[in-house]
């Protein structure tokens, strides 16, 4: 029999207990690309119900899965948002991919000046979400959130600290983690001089610093999640 950990692992949005229907896709991945067949087992979390253990059939070309028995009880999985610009296809497939394995809870464009991928395939990045969610065993699904105006951010934050990630400037303390709180992260070509004026007027906003290198987006975003386990 296959280890709990090697069994495939796919999230569902139906309820766990009772039999699942599975969509056309996930029933092609495990049938033709998993080469899974009727019986083989399957472990299934839908952000709700824990993770379960259940056992495939087919009727036809739809796999349906069959509940053997909870192996973990859901979890609240809290952890820190992050503010980002959107960036290039692979770019921010790597950082969807990363920030889901860091524990991100909440991830949101954000459209700035100097952002120049302003149009999202939100779809494509809830896939790369729930892909990575199923690979690094977590219980619950990061939320995506539609792009919004950096304005607009103050407006969503509720009570959080924001921690504002500030590439240059003088006496910026290093940024040293906080379970949940919120990041703000850069466009590649960094935030305009009007914008970080904006920024540091409000009393959330606390600048925070990464060291003295200048970081891609993506590594900087990566390097602040990681400061936060
Ligand atoms: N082109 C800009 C760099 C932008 S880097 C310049 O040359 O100044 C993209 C974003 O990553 C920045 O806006 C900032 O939020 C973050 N970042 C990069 N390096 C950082 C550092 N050392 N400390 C804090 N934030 C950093």
């Amino acid at each position: 029999m296959t280890e709990i950990s090697k069994t495939p692992r796919l999230f569902v949005e139906a309820p766990l207990s009772i039999p699942v229907n599975l969509q056309k896709e996930q029933s092609h991945y495990l049938k033709n690309v998993l080469r899974m067949s009727e019986g083989d087992r399957v472990r299934t979390f839908n952000g709700k119900d824990g993770e379960w253990l259940a056992a495939l059939s087919f009727e036809g070309k739809k796999g349906i899965l069959h509940p053997q028995k909870q192996l973990r009880p859901q979890l609240e999985e809290p952890g820190p948002w992050l503010f980002f610009s959107p960036l290039k296809k692979s770019r921010m497939e790597f950082l969807v991919e990363k920030a889901v394995e860091l524990g991100v809870q909440k991830l949101t464009p954000v459209l700035t000046e100097r952002t120049i991928v302003r149009t999202l395939n939100m779809e494509k990045i809830k896939s790369h979400i729930i892909e990575a969610a199923e690979q690094c065993e977590r219980l619950t699904i990061p939320d995506l959130s539609p792009p919004i105006k950096l304005s607009r951010v103050f407006d969503v934050l509720g009570n959080k600290n924001l921690y504002f990630f500030k590439e240059r400037g003088e006496k910026i303390p290093l940024f040293r983690g906080q379970a949940e709180c919120a990041l703000l992260i850069g466009p590649e070509g960094g935030f305009s001089a009007q914008e970080i004026e904006g920024l540091e007027k409000s009393p959330q906003i606390k600048p925070v610093s990464l060291g003295s290198r200048i970081l891609r987006a993506e590594t900087a975003s990566l390097a602040a999640l990681s400061r936060c386990l």
